[in-house]
């Protein structure tokens, strides 16, 4: 009976029994992993405190012989992210960035440069406020290291660079076309965010967060994430919504 041990980030927990909890951890080591914490909702328990959302613990596991899931050893905080001064932004931004963790990494298929971009989200999130550029950088991210963002520097047909000039994306397809090439079908990316969609790859999460002239790019971005993310998924994330409501609260405020 191997215990593995990882480190990881716990995307969400519910109830299996009076004092049981299955929790869905996102592991540098091991993928998508769902693990019972046995005993974690009563009192006393020394596991309880870093099993909430969007902790990032040490956790060891194991898998009795012949048992389907999972069984949490021991597990230690490491940091949380849901923190008491968290504004709203920050739960809905933070929630929805774990709801696509949770959507798009593999159950025991690791994707360490996936893990390593969330905990760098999450940190530059908490220290300078989770921004609606910061939430579109991590999922432009995701998308890449999923293999599901195309590369968008040259018209799919033609091979005219459309950098300067913005393309049409079919996203059914994964191209992006020239005006001439698209025959006016496709969603219209500007060159505002025709040139984010080519700098980002370069930037860290703040430099893109904080990047001048990312206001003109942003409603196209949001539309070609979007549009990518359900059409791999093959649904809309409750969560964005809850975010995209607060963003719309807030106006302009940052946070
Ligand atoms: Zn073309």
């Amino acid at each position: 009976m191997p215990i593995l041990e990882a480190e990881a980030v716990v995307l969400r927990s519910y109830s299996l029994s009076d004092a049981d909890r299955i929790v869905v951890l996102a592991t540098r080591e091991y993928g998508k992993v769902r693990v019972v914490g046995q005993g974690v909702k009563k009192p006393k328990s020394r596991m309880a405190g870093c099993l909430e959302p969007l902790t990032h613990i040490r956790a060891k596991f194991f898998l009795r012989e012949g048992a389907e899931l999972w069984r949490l050893r021991q597990c230690e905080g490491i940091h949380s992210y849901l923190g008491s001064k968290l504004s709203l932004r920050q739960f809905y931004g933070f929630s929805y960035i774990a709801e696509l963790v949770h959507e798009y990494l593999e159950d025991h298929n690791p994707n360490p440069p996936l893990f390593r971009l969330l905990l760098s989200v999450l940190a530059t999130g908490e220290e300078r406020g989770c921004s609606e550029a910061l939430v579109r950088y991590f999922e432009l991210w995701l998308l890449r290291l999923c293999g599901l963002l195309p590369d968008y520097r040259s018209c799919s047909n033609c091979g005219r660079v459309v950098v300067q000039t913005g393309f049409y994306a079919a996203a059914e397809r994964g191209e992006g076309c020239c005006e001439d090439c698209a025959g006016g079908k496709g969603l219209r990316i500007r060159p505002a965010a025709a040139k984010f969609l080519q700098s980002y790859q370069h930037m860290s999460p703040l430099e893109f967060a904080e990047a001048p002239g990312y206001a003109p790019a942003a409603p196209d971005l949001e539309k070609l994430t979007l549009r990518l993310i359900e059409r791999s998924l093959e649904k809309t994330l409750k969560s964005y919504s809850h975010l995209r409501q607060t963003w719309r609260e807030d106006g302009t405020q940052a946070g």
